[in-house]
């Protein structure tokens, strides 16, 4: 009989052997400024309605697999027109592999842009997907010739463009996306995961290119624990997609809680401008430092590059506070770190550590 580390590589996919699984560090007890969450809870007399929504939940029941009051008090927070429709997902992670299946016929490539959101790439990986990631320019922008060029060359079924993007934090020019909506023969995904801290959006845009669809997620507005994302765009092509939703992807407590929160989409709106305040603080505070160059943002994180990046992760992991390396990570990034907009309080500590271990480093 053969051992069970034998069968596994006999039988698992090569690439899936290859791969690392995706590292979440521990974080009990630190300060959390590593993955993009809203600091803040919602008001108690808010949060008391929530409990009384759970209790009554039938959990006994699977999920409505189509919840309607739900879809539509999204589609009523976007202003979607008539023909358009959402579809939720368990995170919006899902919705990227749901994307990727329906297209993924033998041979075909899914494009983004480096550095962007891991999960692109992975998620082609995990399909055995071909994969092309495009280099941004130095500045982060998008390298319109370098883009225009893949395009034409790889063909692309699927493309994702993270506005504003992670984990550089910028907005890319609307009219160079648009470009690549009118240029790609592909469906192109806007990923709006960070709407609530940015300036723009393509979800007015969506009906005047019928390869476009805009995704987004709730995650880094304050339900990071609920998981729930949405796909939003032209009912022929989210009802292809509904095809290979797994029938209960979204749970009765997410549906019901998120209703809930949706009712008071203003409170996590509030949250959100408190935070883009914060954001502006937080980066003037940074790029007073010497030595410390601080990238414009338009979501709630600001990516730094540094003279010790790993140093600097290191000495603030010493003294609580848990932030972002991306050194390593991309030849892009390199002395780069990542850091999410906290509470005042929380950014106060992530400075006076920065600054303490930058001082040690001396
Ligand atoms: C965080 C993030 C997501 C993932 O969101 P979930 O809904 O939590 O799965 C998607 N896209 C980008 C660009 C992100 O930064």
């Amino acid at each position: 009989m053969s051992s069970i580390s034998t069968l596994v590589s006999q039988l698992v996919r090569p690439e899936i052997l290859a791969l690392n699984a995706y590292h979440v560090p521990v974080s009990a007890g630190m300060v959390k400024l590593d993955a993009m969450e809203n600091p803040y809870q919602v008001p108690q007399s808010l949060r008391e309605e929530i409990a009384a929504v759970v209790s009554g939940a039938a959990i006994n029941r699977y999920p409505d697999p189509n919840p309607l009051a739900l879809k539509r008090k999204i589609a009523a927070l976007l202003q979607l027109k008539s023909g358009m429709s959402v579809l939720l997902g368990n995170g919006s992670d899902e919705l990227i592999q749901l994307l990727a299946m329906a297209v993924n016929k033998p041979g075909t490539t899914l494009l983004s842009v480096e550095p962007s959101f891991v999960m692109y790439k992975m998620i082609a990986t995990f399909l055995g997907m071909r994969y092309v990631g495009v280099p941004l320019a130095q500045d982060f922008s998008l390298d319109m010739s370098a883009m225009l060029a893949a395009i034409e060359r790889d063909k692309p079924a699927l493309i994702f463009l993270a506005y504003p993007n992670n984990p550089t934090g910028n907005a890319f020019s609307a009219a160079d996306i648009k470009q690549i909506i009118a240029a790609a023969p592909s469906l192109v995904v806007v990923d709006e995961a960070y709407y609530a801290f940015a300036e723009d959006s393509f979800v007015p845009h969506l009906a005047e290119y019928p390869n476009l669809l805009v995704m987004r997620t709730f995650s880094k507005l304050g339900m990071a624990g609920l998981r729930l994302g949405f796909l939003v765009g032209s009912e022929l092509w989210l009802n292809e997609l509904e095809k290979l939703r797994l029938p209960y992807n979204v749970g009765v407590l997410p549906q019901l809680v998120a209703e809930k929160l949706l009712d008071h989409h203003d409170v996590l709106l509030a949250q959100a401008e408190q935070i883009k305040q914060d954001r502006s603080l937080l980066l003037q505070e940074l790029s007073a430092i010497k030595g410390v160059k601080v990238y414009p943002s338009s979501a709630n994180f600001l990516l730094l590059r540094v003279a010790r990046a790993k140093e600097i992760f290191e000495g603030l992991k010493q003294r609580g506070v848990l932030i972002k390396n991306l050194h390593g990570s991309h030849p892009m990034l390199q002395d780069c770190l990542r850091v999410t907009v906290g509470t005042p309080e929380e950014n106060r500590r992530f400075l006076e550590a920065f600054n303490e271990t930058i001082t040690q480093l001396a």
